[in-house]
């Protein structure tokens, strides 16, 4: 195999005796090297004769040296990208099943409306006049958000889950500072099962995190909670549907003994698909929560693409939230930036922490969601909820007969395994997890959340056909009956039919090489 100067395989080696193919393709899958690897400079396109007879204007800045581009044709260009695109996997592709992650279909009809010029090619710093349209659709999503939440007002400008728990608890903070209590109120509680933001976010804002344990069940210890609350607690951070799939039945006494406490209640909203249409946080006692539009309204996510995390909050919190807002008066809408503003204008933010972001959120993903939204209806969104519960659990019921259930019952919208079924065989959560590659499935959620042993969390969300799940599930049964019938080599070697093999995952996501460089010396391996 050659290696580019950064250590990374490229392409197959004819004189290597040992490898597969000798141009390092497999099957219809074929190897890619870095663009500019493949130093096609000066080879193809045209080059003008350089100009003889005009003055030079450019007072001495003109490039003198090469441009450095890699100089390749239309078709190498196409087929370069084409290339590395098939080397990603996607929810267009096949089940995606990510637990908590929420990769479902994104409707086309949302994609066609995120591109109606009116959306897609407006500039933030335009004026109000001139963009009527899209500050009603951002009021309308806000309108149609605040229904189904239960909750008065909603912060827009979050950029994605991470960034509206941000917006949450800083509106806490700033209302407990309000109050004068922030000496004191220092200490945020979360379930040791809960998302690994939570706990990073409440750190974020300066608080102390202090975790609760969980119950049998899977679901919050009430009792341990209750003795964890005090006079320094600024409030309470849990997921619900909660991260092991379930929901959190206790959620009422829950916020009722925090608000008791003095404290206020960030629920993290992100698996509000399994809910939505069907419970409004707001009922439930909720101060704060972020919306995953990128999850529930299904717009297009992973691979670090746009989100978008609107936050909703309680009427106690809403004077806190982050500018700006968008008011409606007479059919004209006007956004409202500063506090003062929102004072006269009787909007949400009149004791505004101040702004998150330039400008006003993800345009493209309101779009997208508010379609979503009304081409669903509200019996859709609540039946879009049901049929992801309803697949969840008939996979559950289908995998039980040879892997083990986390927690006995019925699950939400993920159903939550762990490893006690491979007791004794050798093989691990890692290794099933790369055999399910071989047989062209993304593997699910592994080893989260903590507390569960080895944990495997799928989550088929509604988009999948029976068809597709019954083919999901027996692929996933003759692994687990192939890992008990003692078959461990198979596993360990796995994946072998994918371009590559086991990486270092670690040194990846720890020590990333994100840039190329012509003379970059070979990385030591380590
Ligand atoms: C996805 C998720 C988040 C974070 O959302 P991002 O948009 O990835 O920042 C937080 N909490 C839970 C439970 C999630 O599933």
């Amino acid at each position: 195999m050659t290696m580019n100067n950064q250590g990374r395989p490229t392409r197959g080696d004819a004189t290597d005796a040992t490898a597969e193919t000798t141009t390092g393709n497999r099957a219809l899958q074929i190897e890619e090297s870095l663009i500019f690897e493949k130093d096609a400079y000066g080879e193809t396109g045209v080059d003008f004769p350089a100009p003889t007879l005009t003055t030079n204007r450019l007072g001495g800045v003109e490039r003198r040296g090469e441009i450095g581009l890699p100089g390749l044709s239309e078709p190498e260009t196409m087929r370069h990208f084409v290339r590395l695109s098939q080397k990603n996997y996607a929810i267009d592709m096949g089940p995606f099943p990510l637990g908590s992650c929420t990769m479902k279909h994104n409707p086309r009809l949302n994609e066609k409306m995120a591109r109606l010029p009116g959306f897609a090619d407006i500039h933030p710093m335009q004026p109000e006049g001139s963009v009527q349209g899209a500050l009603e659709l951002i009021h309308v999503l806000s309108f149609w958000l605040k229904e189904l939440t239960g909750m008065p007002a909603v912060a827009m400008s979050p950029k994605a889950g991470a960034h509206g728990e941000l917006c949450g608890m800083m509106t806490i903070k700033a209302a407990i500072e309000a109050r004068g209590e922030s000496a004191t109120r220092t200490r945020v509680l979360a379930p040791e099962s809960a998302h690994g933001t939570n706990p990073a976010t409440a750190a974020q804002c300066g608080f102390k995190v202090d975790n609760i344990p969980s119950d049998k069940t899977g679901r919050v210890d009430l009792a341990a909670l209750k003795e964890r609350l005090g006079p320094d607690v600024a409030g309470i951070m849990v997921t619900n549907p909660n991260t092991c799939g379930l929901f959190e039945r206790e959620i009422r006494a829950i916020a009722d003994a925090v608000h008791a406490a003095g404290g206020y209640f960030y629920c993290d909203g992100a698996n509000f698909n399994a809910i939505g249409g069907k419970v409004r946080p707001g009922d439930l006692g909720v101060d704060a929560m972020h919306i995953n539009l990128h999850k529930t309204f299904s717009t297009p996510h992973g691979g670090g693409g746009p989100g978008s995390g609107p936050t909703v909050l309680s009427a106690a919190l809403a004077p806190f939230a982050p500018v700006p807002f968008i008011v409606e008066k007479d059919g004209r809408y006007r956004l409202i930036e500063r506090r003062d503003a929102a004072r006269t204008a009787g909007a949400e933010g009149e004791l505004s922490f101040g702004r998150m972001t330039a400008f006003h959120g993800q345009m493209g993903m309101f779009v997208r969601a508010l379609s979503y939204m009304l081409s669903h209806g509200k019996d859709g969104v609540a039946m879009a909820a049901e049929d992801a519960v309803l697949n969840a659990n008939y996979v559950l019921a289908r995998l039980k007969t040879e892997m083990t259930p986390a927690f006995e019952g019925y699950c939400m919208h993920e159903a939550l395994f762990d490893d006690r079924f491979l007791a004794d065989t050798g093989v691990e959560t890692i290794d099933f997890a790369k055999a399910m590659i071989d047989e062209g499935y993304h593997p699910m959620t592994m080893y989260f959340p903590l507390v569960v042993h080895g944990a495997m969390l799928i989550e088929p969300t509604e988009s999948e056909s029976k068809a597709e799940l019954d083919q999901f599930c027996d692929a996933l049964l003759s692994l687990a009956r192939r890992a008990k019938s003692g078959d461990v080599a198979a596993f360990k070697a796995a994946p072998r039919f994918a371009p590559r093999r086991r990486l270092d995952e670690t040194a990846a996501a720890r020590k990333p090489v994100l840039r190329w460089t012509p003379d970059a010396p070979l990385q030591a391996a380590e």
